[in-house]
Formats: C-alpha cells, structure tokens, sequence
C-alpha cells in the first residue's frame, strides 16, 4: 500500500519538512509537502533524503570488538557489558575519566538523555559536535544580547533592505533559505556578502568584500569606525538598550578602512561603501556561519558583529536580527538540551548551586557535578594523554569531522572503552569496542529545533533495519542498565515532557501540541497557551539588566600564517550535495554520482606558478597531513590561498588550535604548501 508520511529533513538545520512516500512500509521517495518553512520547496539532499535509509551499510546488529575483529552480539550481552565496563571505570579512575560525545544529528530526547546519563554517573563531560560549529556563537551572544540563537524568524528576511552574510554561503549550505534571500533583493535589500571565495552567493550580491582568511575582526571594526566618523549609528537604540559604545569608539579607532585593506585585502573605498550602505538601510540582518566561527578568535568573531547590528540598532525588530545559520538538523537543539559541559538543559550553569539543586531533585540524586567538563577537542587530548579512559559517541564522527584526523585516531585508539551508537560503520566506528546500531531519522519520533528556534515533531513513518533501535530507546536501556534513578521512560513522549520540567524556554512544547501543530513552535515559550516567540529581544535582551553587551575586540592574527615552507593559506567549506564526513549523502547514489570527489580551488596566478593544470592531481600538505585531490583553477579564490570541501577527509590537515574562549579549533586557517603530482 502507497502511504505518505510527513517527515523533517534530517540534513540541514534550516528545518524543511516534506513527505516521506512508503509503499508496502518501505521508503520509496520524497514528495514536496506545501507548508513547512521551505514553502514545498527542497534542495538536492533534502530530495535524496530517503536514499541512505535501505542501504546495505546500515548496521542491523549490536557489534563487539573480539580478536577477530568486530562479531555480532546480542542487545543484552552489549548493554550489560558496556554498562558494567562505564561503572567499573568510573570506580576505578573517578567519573572525570569518562566521556560523552553527543550529536547535532539527534533530537532534543536523545540529546536529553546522554547528557543526563553523563551527569548522573557524576561527570559533565558532555558535548557535540556544535563545538567544530557555533561553540563561538554560543559563547559570543551569550556575552552580548545574552541568548545564544537566532534572535529573528525567516521571515524576516525579506522586511530587510540589507542582508550582511558573513563567512556564510547559504547558496550551498541552506539552499532552501536562499529563497528567502532573493525575496528580500526583489523587496529592494542591499546583499553585502564577506567571503575569502566567491560562492553561490556572491552571484546575488551588490558587493563582495573578498577578506584574507582570518582577518574577520579588522574588516567589522573598520566599518563600524567608518558608521561611528559618520555619524551614521543608532544614537536612541545605544542610549536605552545598550552598554559599552564609548569603549567601542576607543577601540575602533585606529581600524580605518586604509588600515583594514592592508591587513584584509578588501580595498578601502569597498569598506567604506558597504558600512555607509549597511548602517543606512534602517533594517538589517547579519547572517554568519562557520566562515565566521572556526577560528582561534570565533568568539570574538561573534561579538564584533554583534556589536555592529548592535550599533546600527539592528535586533528586536522586524526585518533585523542576528542569524546564525546551523549547519545540521539540530545543532540549536542539541545546544539546548545541554549537550554541553558547562550547562544543564536551557543554558543554567551547573556552577549554579540553586539550578544545580532544582536539577538534581528532578532527577532523584542528592547532587550533581558543580565542575565544568571538557569540550571535545579537550576530551580527544585527555583520551591521548591517557586521562579520559572511556568515551561513548552517539551519532558523531570525530575521525572524520575533527582537526587534525591522526591525532584523533590515536587518542581514540588510546581508550580503554569506545562505544559507537551510529547508523552506519563510520570511519570512528571501525575503532570502536562496541559498536550500536541506531535508528535514522525516519525510523523514529521526536523533536528537533531548527536554526530559527523551531521546534518541530518528527514523526516515524518506517521501522528502522534489523535490530536498530531509536538512539533515544538505546539510552533508556543504558540508563537503566546502569542503574541510574528515573529511566522509566515508556516512550519518547515521556522525555519532552521531561523536558518541559527542566528546559525553561521548553515550558509550553509539549509532544501533544507539536503533534498537533506540525509547523512546530518557536521557543521560548513558557506555556501550553503561548503562542511562541519569533522575535527575540524585542522589548529587553536576555541579560541580567536587560541591556545588550557591546563588547569592543581587538584583531589577533591565526595562528599560523604563511611562511617559506608553507606559503599558502588553506580554508575549508562546504558544497550543496555533500554532508559533513559523507555518511548519509554518500550513500545516495545521485548526489554522489553529481559531487563525487575532492578536489581544491587554486587562483590562476598560482597554478601557473606551479605549473597546474585544471584538473591535474595536487597534494596539499601542513604541518599535520597530507591531502591529495585534483585541482580546480578558478578566479573564485585569491592569489595566496587554496580552498577545500571538508567532506573528504580534509581534516586530516586542519589545525587543531582552539580559541581560548569557545574551545573551537581553527578549521579555517591553515598554512600549506600545494605539490603537483600531474596527472587527470
Ligand atoms: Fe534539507 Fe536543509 Fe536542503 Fe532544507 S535546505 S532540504 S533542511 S538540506
């Protein structure tokens, strides 16, 4: 029987729902749904999405690690063991030596439960994968406007007269959103878009400010001297809602736009146009994502185009706001439910005795840890250095979407317990002691909040493979395994509506309603009558005073820079038919017969230089690893720099340096040298 099933895509988080089309319980294809954010609308992935879900790859069995490599086992011999291997650690090394890698692919239950599993067995060694991604959005909007998330809805867009996307191709990354986009420029919106390479985007823009990789602060701090010598700023919306402007003026000084073109590359007289047109508009979006945050500076990154909205008078507004685009289905999510180490579910510090104590009563312990955990690129140098003995990753593939891959191979090689709860044998899996096959999206309920803080129902419209089991079902029997108090959850719902308990932006989601109202809510919203909040910040932002942060920052070059040996700079990104470490995407067969292997962009003054042809074979090599693909010469980068798609294993050359404030490594500067090794 044909049946069509309402599904939420599990790629990225822009949050498009369609229909999933089943014919006698098995996925058969994607049908465009007409609500949904995406207004019927999908991009290449979304279409493909049921592609990977029958494929051969998908692990059916619970798996263990013997002599003879990985063996199938039973459900109750792998949850026994594993939970006798996490306790007996615990007891022998402290609960500090235990780890938890969450997932950004994973609803809010799931992402709920693993970290509460983490923090009842006593350690806040909890974090996902937003840590590569926007750990410096959470960490520079906390300290500015004091809400880490998107503070508009996508509806916005189009009421702005002017777009700044910043380190963002949303042309690839969230195609659906681009929509929205183009709506605005049809409306009459100015598109300014700051990039190291000409995308997608830039097609749609008036201008381009072409910046050296890693030069983000100088380039925002020009403009804003540029819109404070001009006069140009909101004098009202700085006087009565915001703190810190005279520090800022001090600062932004010295960063005239002749400076900032020494140091960016982006011609003065381009500076100073974009400022005059960004801070005249009257309403105004920044856009940003990785471009902006995978430096050793992301947080402040974030802060100092906080700070220019902020100046302009751009939040709390229509057709203004701060966007910072997720990369997967439920980064704001997974952020939410404290998929963190230094939070509990709703940002509520742990080092909060009061919240500490609300939590633990919820929970049925006396106590909980007050001690912040380790991030995951802290966790992967703990387990090198012996420290962390046992690391438990749900839906993540560090050897793949971490810096530096060696290093991350040996740390993980160097535990004495590796469990991997995945849908397919991923690269961190095959090093695994036990390995759990999960459901994927499809297969299973639950809610997933997308980047405009959307939460939306995922509804089950085919049984997962084999034995798989819901990530969220995996996890109560581990709890209760564990004999951890209060895992008596008879279904998903059980845990939203634990969820409302402890999350307070969650108070008013509850399954029911989501179920009901499937084009989701907007959170916060604190009761079941609420309608939810599309705009944050209207009235007061979410700091103590109620006043938003200007928090003027300093240029701090990355941390490495061209040199002799390695006279290039490297910068990653991504493209629209790939995702992320190519699990799910790759195993559709018309996206990876479309984008089907690495290659990386070269200016044309450099390939000559060389000697490259387009198309020719090249290795790129840093400090850490070697990388070959073949070469693409194009005027989309500048002389100087080599720009690569991630998605093939490129980490293996990233630099895995962190910024001191938000512990994200610096994926985006790197500096290589580019070998030709001839050939097609
Ligand atoms: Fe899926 Fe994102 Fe594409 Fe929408 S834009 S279909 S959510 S990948």
């Amino acid at each position: 029987m044909e049946e069509f099933k309402i599904g939420l895509c599990p790629y990225c988080g822009m949050g498009c729902r369609f229909y999933i089309k089943t014919l006698n319980g098995q996925p058969i294809g994607i049908e465009p749904y007409p609500g949904g954010v995406n207004e019927g609308k999908l991009c290449p992935k979304g279409v493909a999405a049921v592609d990977f879900l029958r494929h051969k790859d998908r692990l059916k069995k619970p798996l263990k690690r013997t002599e003879n490599g990985l063996v199938e086992i039973n459900w109750e011999q792998a949850i026994k063991e594993i939970a006798e291997k996490l306790l007996e650690i615990r007891e022998k090394y402290g609960p500090d030596t235990l780890g938890f890698f969450s997932s950004a692919r994973c609803s809010n239950e799931e992402n709920y439960l693993l970290q509460k599993i983490a923090r009842l067995l006593g350690t806040n060694n909890v974090d996902h994968c937003a840590r590569l991604c926007h750990a410096s959005t959470v960490v520079g909007l906390a300290q500015t406007v004091g809400a880490a998330a998107q503070s508009g809805s996508y509806t916005d867009i189009p009421k702005a007269k002017v777009l700044l996307i910043w380190g963002y191709n949303p042309s690839e990354t969230h195609p659906v959103l681009m929509r929205y986009i183009l709506r605005a420029r049809d409306n009459g919106a100015k598109i300014i878009v700051v990039d190291p390479r000409k995308t997608g985007t830039v097609w749609f823009a008036d201008m381009h400010l072409q910046l050296k990789p890693g030069t983000d602060i100088v380039l925002a701090n020009a403009m804003m001297h540029v819109i404070i010598e001009e006069r140009l700023y909101d004098r009202e919306f700085i006087m009565n809602r915001t703190k810190g402007f005279e520090k800022l003026i001090a600062v932004v000084q010295k960063y005239t736009p002749e400076y900032a073109e020494e140091i960016t590359g982006v011609p003065a007289k381009l500076i100073r146009e974009s400022a005059i047109t960004f801070a005249t508009a009257g309403r105004g979006i920044v856009m940003w994502a990785m471009g902006l945050t995978q430096h050793v500076t992301g947080a402040a990154n974030v802060k100092v185009l906080a700070d220019l909205a902020l100046i302009c008078g751009y939040v709390g507004r229509e057709g203004t706001g701060l966007f910072p685009m997720r990369g997967q289905n439920n980064v704001q999510g997974a952020c939410d439910m404290a998929a963190l180490p230094n939070v509990f579910p709703g940002y509520q510090k742990v080092t909060d005795d009061e919240k500490r104590k609300y939590m633990a009563e919820i929970w049925g312990v006396e106590d909980l840890s007050s001690k912040p955990g380790l991030t995951i690129p802290e966790m992967i140098d703990a387990a090198a250095k012996g420290e962390l003995k046992a690391l438990y990753i749900m839906g993540e593939n560090p050897v793949m979407s971490d810096p530096n891959t060696k290093h991350v191979i040996e740390a993980l090689k160097n535990l004495e317990l590796l469990v991997v709860q995945d849908i397919f044998l991923t690269e961190t899996a095959e090093l695994a002691h036990y390995v759990l096959p999960a459901a994927a999206y499809a297969e299973k309920e639950g809610s997933f909040t997308a980047s405009e803080r959307r939460v939306q129902w995922n509804f089950k419209a085919i049984e997962p493979p084999g034995e798989a089991k819901p990530d969220w079902e995996i996890l109560t029997m581990l709890g209760k395994a564990l004999g951890l108090p209060k895992f008596d959850y008879s279904d998903v719902e059980d845990i939203t509506r634990e969820i409302t308990l402890v999350a307070p932006q969650y108070r008013g989601i509850t399954p029911d309603r989501l179920k009901r109202e499937v084009m989701g809510v907007q959170w916060p919203c604190p009761s079941e009558d609420h309608s939810g909040t599309p705009r944050l910040h209207v009235e007061r932002f979410a700091t103590p005073d109620g006043k938003a942060n200007i928090i003027p920052v300093e240029f701090k070059p990355p941390a490495e820079e061209p040199d002799e040996e390695y006279p290039f700079i490297l910068t990653t990104f991504r493209i629209v038919g790939q995702y992320h470490t190519l699990t799910m995407s790759n195993r559709s067969e018309s996206l990876k017969k479309r984008w089907s292997s690495p290659y990386a962009q070269i200016s044309p003054k450099d390939a000559e230089k060389l000697g490259i042809q387009d198309g020719e074979v090249i290795r790129i090599v840093t400090r850490r690893g070697s990388y070959t693909c073949r070469a693409v010469v194009t005027e989309d980068v500048s002389e100087g720099v080599i720009a690569v798609p991630w998605h093939w294993g490129a980490n293996i050359l990233t630099n895995d340096v962190l910024d001191p404030e938000a512990k994200i490594p610096e994926l985006k500067v790197a500096a290589c040298r580019v070998e030709k090794i001839g050939g097609c």
